[in-house]
């Protein structure tokens, strides 16, 4: 079935679009121009995150002006002014003065969607120190994998996560100085070698001046997952902040009156650029619900906190899609006025489903860890191609490319071919690295091109179509998942031989993670033992990394030098031709 493009007007808007004139913006575009939209430390004394996310607007005309409106799971609300929250993550900052963390060091963050979280996180930046946030959901497998990788030398959590998932680790974690536990006091109390963030906030002064920043200092550390190998920490620095703000002028759309809603975990990159950082740098309200998905729920959040601009995620919109519109007229959603989407292919039903439940389509925008913020968008002012991802941001320019088996690159120009999507290095946002993989950093990039991973191809209005991923990671939720994390857990159960891991296709999430297992001769298959397994690794992983089917096989299929042939499983267990097998190990 092919999509009728949903047509927008072009005049007569009661907000008017940033982003009226795609050519002409792109040609005018400059990242210097786009760097002067930011304020800089006082007195010229470089850039840093979070003056320009708190400190600029508490210093000016919205110092009381909302800058978070938290909504807990119960029903409790928190308003932060910009002046509050200055005042709160200046005290953080010298809270990790005071326990001496120095500038670049690691502060980790394992806890829901809390306003400790976001206060932590922007204190961290203050301090110079560089934000890492996990997500609540791991296991504690993956937790300890990130903090050792990332250095860790503070984690800031609640004292139920800690007993749950950190305790049984400490010990293995020797560079992690200190644990900062938020939570009653005589729970907290009762925790050796830990320290009440509470009580450290509380002592600690609410005036701090932020030291001198480089734009290229260290700034955040994101955990991403690879096909292969251990997770990767991309490494991003202050001057982010220039592709954060421009993007949410660009593609969110901000303006001064907005009250913004991004449902993203900051445990996931979207959460962070997202979720706090682009709105409060154009000084806007932003929305923080503590709770998990729930239709109804979410649009009564629409209509009593009057969002205006809505990001959320294709696993969202089709659970949403199941619940049905009717529900919907029962909301007042009138200031709704734009909503986007990321994280996985937004299908095109979810965006003509969107036009009417809504009254308007979903914005689907492209963008991964790497790229720190939105490079390929759907705008307010232009007509939504269902299915497509948009075209790239002002300052980015994107091309469909093919590498040839010499290793050199191929731009392909011809409309509607496949091939791997890539980007021109040098927006402010791009990852500066893996930390410590100076290798897999390098192997990024080539012919002056950033190859993302993803395949792609290009219409002939050069808007950008999804395809698929190049390589084995699987995307479940919105969450990014690398196989060979599941794999290496689930190899350490006795019974285990051999596993290999897929994501299949599931209609909610996208994909859900399956796996397959030999075991060891000793050993036998049973249901007994395959909730068992499920089991392990769910404790071990956590729920959403861990697999949701384990099937048992005699062998799982591998090439002679020994990788898993994860691409002949999926054919496998999807009825598909498998392909080329010629160097499949003879089983
Ligand atoms: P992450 O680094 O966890 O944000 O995941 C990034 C990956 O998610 C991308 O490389 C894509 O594979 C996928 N992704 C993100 N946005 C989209 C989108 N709009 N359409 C299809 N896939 C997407």
């Amino acid at each position: 079935m092919t999509w009728k493009a949903i047509e927008k007007p072009r005049q007569g808007w009661t907000v008017v679009p940033n982003l009226l004139d795609y050519e002409r913006t792109r040609a005018e575009f400059s990242w210097d121009g786009a760097r002067r939209e930011l304020d800089g430390l006082p007195g010229g004394l470089g850039l840093n995150i979070a003056h320009e996310a708190v400190d600029r607007h508490a210093a000016g005309p919205r110092r009381d002006h909302r800058a978070l409106r938290w909504l807990g799971k119960r029903g409790e609300v928190r308003d932060f002014t910009y002046a509050g929250l200055s005042a709160l993550t200046n005290r953080f900052a010298n809270v990790l003065s005071r326990l001496g963390v120095g500038r670049g060091e690691r502060v980790f963050l394992l806890a829901g969607r809390i306003p400790e979280l976001y206060i932590s996180a922007l204190g961290t930046l203050k301090n110079g120190s560089v934000f890492c946030p996990l997500f609540s959901a791991f296991g504690p497998e993956p937790i300890r994998q990130r903090i050792s990788l990332g250095d860790g030398r503070v984690l800031v959590t609640t004292a139920m996560l800690y007993k749950r998932k950190v305790a049984e680790l400490r010990a293995s974690l020797a560079g992690l100085r200190h644990v900062l536990l938020i939570g009653a006091p005589e729970e907290v109390r009762a925790i050796p070698d830990t320290h009440d963030f509470h009580q450290l906030m509380a002592e600690a002064d609410e005036r701090f001046t932020i030291a001198p920043t480089a734009p290229e200092d260290l700034a955040l550390l994101h955990f991403t997952s690879g096909t292969t190998g251990r997770p990767k920490g991309a490494m991003h620095v202050h001057e982010a902040a220039v592709a954060h703000h421009l993007t949410g002028y660009f593609a969110l759309d901000f303006h001064p009156d907005d009250i913004f809603w991004c449902t993203a975990d900051p445990g996931w990159v979207t959460g962070t650029s997202y979720g706090i950082i682009a709105p409060l740098t154009h000084g806007i309200t932003s929305i923080v619900d503590e709770a998990e998905f729930d239709a109804e729920r979410w649009y009564g959040i629409l209509q009593r906190q009057r969002v205006t601009v809505w990001y959320t995620a294709p696993t969202a919109v089709r659970m949403m899609m199941k619940v049905g519109t009717e529900v919907i007229s029962k909301y007042d959603l009138s200031r709704l006025r734009f909503i986007a989407s990321v994280g996985e292919p937004l299908n095109p039903e979810a965006v003509v489903w969107g036009q009417k439940a809504f009254g308007m389509p979903i914005h689907d925008n492209w963008w991964q860890t790497e790229t720190g913020g939105i490079m390929i968008a759907n705008y307010a002012s232009m007509d939504v191609r269902p299915g497509s991802m948009g075209r790239p941001l002002p300052g980015i320019e994107a091309g469909i490319v093919h590498l040839r088996k010499d290793g050199s690159v191929e731009m392909v120009d011809e409309p509607g071919v496949e091939g791997e999507l890539a980007l021109r290095p040098g927006w402010p946002s791009m990852f500066r690295g893996y930390l410590h993989e100076e290798e897999r950093y390098r192997k990024c990039f080539a012919g002056g091109w950033y190859l993302t991973g993803d395949l792609a191809r290009r219409d002939r209005d050069g808007y950008f179509w999804f395809v698929g991923r190049a390589d084995d990671v699987i995307k479940s939720s919105g969450h990014l998942i690398g196989p060979f994390e599941v794999e290496s857990v689930l190899l350490e159960h006795p019974a285990v031989a051999e596993a290999g891991v897929i994501g299949k296709p599931d209609p909610v999430a996208g994909q859900v993670v399956k796996a397959f297992v030999s075991l060891k001769p000793a050993y036998s298959s049973s249901e007994e033992l395959r909730l068992e397994l499920l089991g392990f690794a769910r404790k071990r992983l956590g729920a959403v990394v861990a697999p949701k089917e384990i099937d048992f096989v005699a062998n799982v299929p591998k090439t002679r030098s020994g990788k898993i042939m994860r691409r002949l499983l999926k054919a496998r267990e999807l009825g598909l031709p498998e392909g080329d097998i010629s160097t499949l190990e003879s089983q």
